[in-house]
This record gives structure tokens, sequence and C-alpha cells, in this order.
């Protein structure tokens, strides 16, 4: 193993806040005992994995669900309480974590106030969104002021996938769920739905609306950097002022590394996208930090552009 001095940043990397999962518990989410333990650690278990795989720092998100799937005042209310707890845990390691916001999408106005508290008051770098609001995609135009919102602060969205929606979920997973219950979730129930997300925030006119806002995508882009070329074919047609798909694509995304640790799949998103719309990220606790930073510093990449997805670019991104 080669040494490394490079300073890594990693950004998508969850936690667990015991008061909202509270909120969840008749859902059908159970996770591993050993996962459940390492999202509600934010002390030292976590910052020993972190030095195990050379994480300087992890900007921390909500795991979902959040509160995209509560009822308006609930997830006003647990929104607020949330993102203070995660300041204070934030505080007591300024040198080691970060935050991402979680943003009471269901009260639309109310999220886009959270947001800029959040940036503007307990120092957050952004939000994370999980998945679709009560059913309903991001796209539509209820949920403009928080768009409007993150790009006046100059702060990202990242869209994380979630359980896709119970109608996609009985139709396309069902069958298969009872001997492949990954397939649903991270085989590809999350990538095909957290792409459409993006797809649609694209066509829908939002980023004409807001062309300096910043989406970012894990999974080094839910596979659409694999799927640029063929969408633009067939779509034949400026879809933005001018624009192609993949012109927007790549002025108003960026993608990370999380749980994604594929040579060719970063080979694909960095000639799509330029190395300076990759970004490093884990999703620890699903993923190991050792296997995420050992893979990156095995790759091909000049020193510089290893600096680069490992911590420069989210120091310029994320303003850190
Ligand atoms: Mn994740």
């Amino acid at each position: 193993m080669e040494s490394r001095t490079s300073f890594t940043i990693a950004i998508e990397e969850h936690y667990n806040d015991p008061d909202l999962v509270a909120h969840f518990t008749g859902l059908d989410r159970t996770r591993p005992p050993h996962i459940e333990k390492k999202l509600l650690d934010l002390g030292e278990l976590r910052l020993r994995e972190m030095d195990e795989g050379a994480v300087d720092i992890q900007v921390l998100s909500h795991a979902g669900p959040t509160t995209q799937k509560l009822e308006p005042e609930t997830a006003v209310r647990m929104a607020k309480a949330t993102n203070d707890r995660l300041a204070q845990s934030v505080a007591r390691a300024p040198d080691r974590f970060a935050g991402f916001a979680v943003l009471p999408t269901p009260a639309p106005e109310a999220a886009a106030d959270e947001l800029e508290r959040c940036v503007t008051e307990l120092g957050f770098k952004g939000a994370v969104v999980n998945g679709l609001t009560n059913g309903k995609f991001l796209d539509e135009r209820q949920f403009w002021p928080i768009f409007a919102r993150a790009e006046t602060l100059g702060v990202p969205i990242y869209l994380h996938p979630a359980l896709p929606s119970p109608a996609v979920d009985k139709v396309y997973y069902d069958s298969l769920s009872a001997t492949f219950p990954e397939l649903r979730g991270p085989v590809w129930g999350f990538t095909a739905e957290t792409a459409t997300q993006a797809i649609r925030m694209i066509l829908s006119g939002a980023l004409s609306e807001y062309p300096k806002l910043q989406l970012i995508l894990g999974h080094l882009g839910e596979a659409l950097p694999f799927m640029l070329w063929r969408i633009d074919d067939l779509l034949a047609r400026p879809v933005s002022d001018g624009m192609t798909f993949s012109d927007v694509f790549r002025r108003n995304f960026h993608l990370t590394t999380s749980g994604n640790f594929s040579d060719t799949a970063l080979a694909c998103s960095i000639a799509e996208m330029g190395v300076d719309r990759i970004l490093f990220a884990v999703d620890w606790p699903f993923a190991s930090n050792k296997a995420g930073t050992d893979w990156l510093m095995q790759t091909t990449l000049s020193d510089g552009d290893k600096a680069k997805i490992l911590g420069g670019n989210a120091k310029r991104l994320l303003k850190m």
C-alpha cells in the first residue's frame, strides 16, 4: 500500500437519531444489529473505523427513512430537533464531522427555511433527501422553493435513495423479495428510483429555473453516466435553454463513489463528468471505510486526481 497524504472527506456517511427512528417502528426496515449499532454511534466506534480507513472527515447524514415520510407538521418539528442534535454531535468533534440537514419536504416552504437555518446557524454543508416525499417526486413545483433557497445559499442537495414506493415495489420486486430481499433496495430498486428522480429534475425544467443548483448522486451516478449518450440520442432535442440532457447533467450534478468501488464505473463517470465532479464517499456503515480508500488508492489515477476525489472537490463544493 503506497503512502497517502491526501486529506479525505467522505460525504455519504450515515447515522441514526433514536428520536427520529422511533417514528418508523412500524416499517419493515430491520437491519442487522451490528449495522444498527454503528448507525447509533457518533463517537469511539465510528472514529476508530474512520482512522482504520484513513477518513479524516465524515459529512454525516441520517439514514433512511427520514422526514420525507412524515406528515407535514411532524416532519417540521422532527427535522428541527434532529438537525439540532446533529449539530451538537458535530460540535463534539468538529475536526472529524460535518453535517447534512434532514429537510421536512412534506412542508416545502418550511423545508426551505430549515435548510437556511441549518446552513447559516448550524454550519451544515447542504441537505440529503431520502427518496420520494410521501409518494411524490421532488420535481413537482410545490418543492421548488427548496431548490430556490439551496441555489441562493450555494449549498448542494444530495438525492439519496430510499425503498421504492409501494406500487412500484409490488410490481417490480415482490415476487422475488423472499429469495432476494436486496433487489428492491441497494441491488436495483434504489438505483432505479433515484436515477428517475434525477432524470425528472432535468426534464421538468426545475434546473432551467435554478441553473446554479448543485445536486449530488451517490453510487457513481446511479448508472446514469453509462446511459447519457443513449438518453441524448433518443430525446434528440434540447431539454433546457438549448442544452441537451447530458449538458444539464454535467452542469448541475456531482457524483460520489458511495458503495460502488468499481474501476470501470469510475472510469465511465470521470469520462462523462470530468474528475472535478467526482467526490469520495463510502456509504458507511453499509460499506467499509478501508475498502473505499484502499480501492481509490489502487486505481491508475494520478496523485492529483486522487487528491481531488478524496477531498479537494468536496472542499470546494461544500466550502470546507
Ligand atoms: Mn447511503
